[in-house]
């Protein structure tokens, strides 16, 4: 394992984890450096970071946010954000605003299709009310019984196509990157894998991206398979992004990758951490942790 992970969620967003238990958890799993990235929100932040600190592992301020793009949803991550940053403060207030009316019409989808009491039910999984998202609508619909797990929800009735699915509107890509760029972070396309888009869409993604600023891109996370490790490493190489890590981590039940550390595997282009300023050398046999934020950053 490589002991990072830049890529995971708590109950403030649709992770089944508190931050604190989050951050316990993946410090007990010997993580040594921890994003938290949740959806669209930086409330877990401050929380997630004084735990961190109790836990004497390394800490970078995250967020994962919500992108439309072409006819695709995309998910753009920020690391090494400061959260007191009202440029970014504001943007994500936005693009949570229209999630209530949009869980409204999914739930009106649902209905018609025999699933009843959706909205009152998925609310019930979100310890963040603001959030309310598909994942919440997916634990109501397994409790229900109406599928076995949460990836079968989405496969039935969640996607594009089915009847809980309700087109939406997210930030801009050129937003996202400027947001996450005023707060002082570097923004990263999120498992890229899993787009829905040709191998030519895929090129023309990297180049506006870089176009607009862009950083990185996961290259080694959850979703991806071995072929797409492959696969990211030779596009980030060659697209001269950086590239990043992490498990994408939502609960114990529902992840495989658990939170605190990624399978170790070469990365062909630059790590994020490097241009992230962390020190992340291995420690000498019979030292401490030889982890530490090159001075100013993180
Ligand atoms: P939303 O932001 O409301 O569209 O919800 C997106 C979230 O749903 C993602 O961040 C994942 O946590 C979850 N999700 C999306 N697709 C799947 C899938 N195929 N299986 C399980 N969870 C998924
Ligand atoms: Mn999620
Ligand atoms: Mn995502
Ligand atoms: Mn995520």
């Amino acid at each position: 394992m490589r002991p990072i992970d830049l890529h995971c969620h708590s109950t403030v967003s649709d992770g089944m984890l508190p931050p604190a238990e989050l951050v316990a958890r993946a410090a007990g799993n010997g993580c040594r450096w921890l994003a938290l990235t949740d959806h669209d929100d930086l409330d877990g932040l401050d929380v997630a970071a004084r735990t961190a600190a109790e836990h004497g592992i390394g800490f970078v301020p995250g967020v994962e946010v919500s992108v439309s793009w072409q006819d695709v949803t995309l998910h753009i991550v920020g690391l090494g954000i400061d959260p007191a940053c009202t440029t970014l403060q504001r943007g994500l207030e936005h693009v949570r605003s229209g999630r209530a009316e949009r869980a409204e019409q999914m739930a009106a989808g649902l209905a018609r299709a025999g699933i009843g009491g959706a909205l009152q039910g998925a609310y019930r999984y979100a310890s963040n009310a603001a959030l309310i998202s598909r994942a919440h609508f997916a634990r109501y619909i397994v409790e229900q019984g109406h599928a076995r797990d949460t990836s079968a929800v989405f496969k039935r009735y969640l996607v594009k196509g089915k009847p809980g699915y309700v087109r939406h509107e997210w930030a801009s890509l050129g937003d996202a990157i400027e947001w996450i760029h005023a707060a002082g972070g570097v923004a990263i396309i999120a498992h890229p894998g899993r787009y829905r888009v040709s191998v030519y869409g895929m090129h023309d993604l990297l180049r506006e991206f870089r176009g607009l600023g862009g950083d990185g891109i996961e290259v080694i996370t959850s979703s991806h398979s071995t072929e797409d490790y492959r696969r990211f490493n030779v596009l980030a190489q060659e697209a001269g992004l950086l590239a990043s890590v992490g498990s994408d981590f939502h609960a114990p039940e529902e992840s495989w990758m658990d939170v605190g550390g990624v399978p170790d595997l070469p990365l062909a282009a630059t790590p994020v951490w490097e241009a992230l300023g962390l020190r992340w050398d291995p420690a000498p046999a019979g030292a401490g942790s030889s982890l530490e934020a090159v001075a100013g950053s993180a």
